[in-house]
This record gives C-alpha cells, structure tokens and sequence, in this order.
C-alpha cells in the first residue's frame, strides 16, 4: 500500500510530473471516498501493516495524486485515514495551491493530527520558473501563500521539495535564497532536494527536462554555503559517488528496490550498503559511467 493515489486531477501540469498522460483523464470513480475506504480496508485485512517499502517496516502512509486537496470528500478522507491508522505518520504530497485559502488552510491544519506531514513543491525563486515548469499561470503566488499559512497556522510538519532537472537546476542556488528570505526561520520547515525520476510526463518531455547527476550535483556544491543554512535539508535519488563528502550524511534511500540497480562498479563500493543505487530508468536514458567505486 504504502502511496494512496488519492486524486486524479491537478490544477498544475507539471512538465516532469511522474503520472503518465492519461492519468488526469480517468473518470475519478475509484478515488471516491468509498472506493478509497474499499481500497485500505482490503489492504488491512488482506496482509497490512501499512508500511512503505523505503521505510525500513515502519508503518507509513503517503496521499498522492493528482492533487489531493481537490478532491471532492477531501477532508471527510482526511478524517477516515486518521481515525483509521492512529500514530501512523501520514503525508500529503500537495502543489501547496488550496492552502493559500485560509479558511482551508485551517480546516486542513485542524484535521491533520500528528503524526502528519505535508510535502509541497517549490519549483523555483519566482513566478517566471515555477509557473513554467508547473504549466498554470499564478501557481507560484498561490503555492508560496499557501506555505505561509501552513507554517503561520503551526502544522502539521512541512516540508519543501525542490525537484532538480534542466528547467530549475539553474536557479537553484536562488530557490534556496528566496526560502531564507521569505521564511528565515528555516528550523520550521524541511528542505528536500531531489533529482526528478524519469517517469510518466518526464520521460514524455524528457528532452526539455533532461538532467544527469554532472549537472545537479555541480548545482549542489556550487549552494554548499546556503544548504549550510538549513537545518534539515535531504536529498533524496542521489548516488553517494556523486555528491561531495560533505553533501554524503544528508542523502537518503527512499526509492523502491526495484526501482534501483547497483552496476557492476558498485560491487567494489564501500558505500554500497548505505547508497540509493542508480535509478533504473536513469540507467536507461544515460548509462552507469558517471558512477566511481568509493573508498572509505
Ligand atoms: S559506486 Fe554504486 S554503490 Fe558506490 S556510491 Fe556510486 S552508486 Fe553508490
């Protein structure tokens, strides 16, 4: 179980979104409130517990989409999987938009008891780079209010993702700037940097969005200072071979094992049993000879 695809629809139309093309035409029948509840219950009874496969067994429940605050029965979801899963953590992958309505906001914030955390998508420093890489005009200034209400109204946890590939790798020293400047008070929120995965509309567009470890590890090192500046900052589907010693602790495992290989090269690699592999679909796409054994 562990990722309820919780809505289709989306009022972005991100250029490396993973949901294939035909995913928003789905009629959305399945992902009414009985069809979800028909969906966990069958896999609490038929082998729980519910847990993801990079979460090392802990019990962990993750609401994607589409975007998830769009559904219709939204909050009355929200009310079930919580009541349903006490002290399982719980986390919504959101474009961060609806919570720029206060009045939403609130309600959300209410019914998201802990353990629950939201992970929104920061695109980049302004609306020139994030509404074009999320394909709607005014989602910046929408995503950007709804994360100072999130953190104005106190939770749930937050979390900020930047997803690196050819569209905002550039202006990612000025994504991290424009965090600091806008919510100085980094130690409320959590960064996580990750390189996009090849997958659904990425790999449809992917000659607008293509970008190899060279390039967003460069990206890194080059904000080594302002990464510095946060104090919890993850970077999720980097190799260890290819970020800096010092960028190496804040790398974590989060893929599916069978969404990874370890080339040949990794088998003489000290770091293997700690390193997230190379994504599969990356293999397909740029080969495995960027990877180097490391030695510790
Ligand atoms: S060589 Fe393989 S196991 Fe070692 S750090 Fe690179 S990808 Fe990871």
């Amino acid at each position: 179980m562990p990722d309820i695809a919780f809505w289709n629809k989306c009022d972005n139309s991100c250029v490396m979104c993973t949901n294939p093309p035909s995913f928003a035409l789905q009629d959305g029948a399945q992902y009414r409130l009985k069809g979800q509840i028909e969906k966990l219950e069958r896999y609490l009874k038929g082998g729980g517990p519910v847990y993801a496969k990079d979460s090392g067994g802990v019990p962990y429940l993750s609401l994607t989409g589409g975007e998830p605050t769009l559904h219709p029965e939204f909050f009355q979801l929200l009310a079930y999987f919580r009541r349903r899963l006490p002290g399982v953590p719980i986390t919504l992958l959101s474009n961060g938009r609806r919570f720029s309505d206060l009045k939403f906001a609130k309600r959300f914030a209410a019914a998201a008891r802990p353990p629950f955390s939201v992970g929104v998508a920061l695109h980049g420093p302004s609306a020139k780079v994030h509404d074009a890489v999320a394909g709607a005009r005014g989602a910046f200034a929408q995503t950007v209010s709804g994360l100072a209400n999130l953190l104005a109204l106190g939770g749930p946890a937050l979390e900020i993702r930047i997803i690196l590939h050819k569209k905002t790798v550039a202006s990612f020293p000025a994504a991290l700037r424009f965090l600091l400047r806008k919510f100085p008070d980094a130690g409320r929120y959590r960064v996580t940097v990750i390189h996009y995965e090849i997958e659904g509309m990425s790999e449809a567009n992917h000659d607008a969005v293509a970008l190899r470890f060279s390039g967003s590890s460069a990206a890194l090192s080059a904000a080594l200072p302002l990464i510095r500046r946060f104090p919890e900052l993850r970077l999720y589907h980097f190799p260890l071979c290819q970020v800096r010693a010092e960028l190496r602790p804040l790398c974590r495992v989060t893929l599916p094992r069978e969404e990874r290989v370890y080339p040949a090269v990794c088998r003489r690699c000290s770091a293997r049993k700690d390193c997230v592999g190379l994504m599969r679909e990356y293999r397909k796409k740029f080969g495995s000879s960027e990877l180097k054994a490391l030695r510790r």
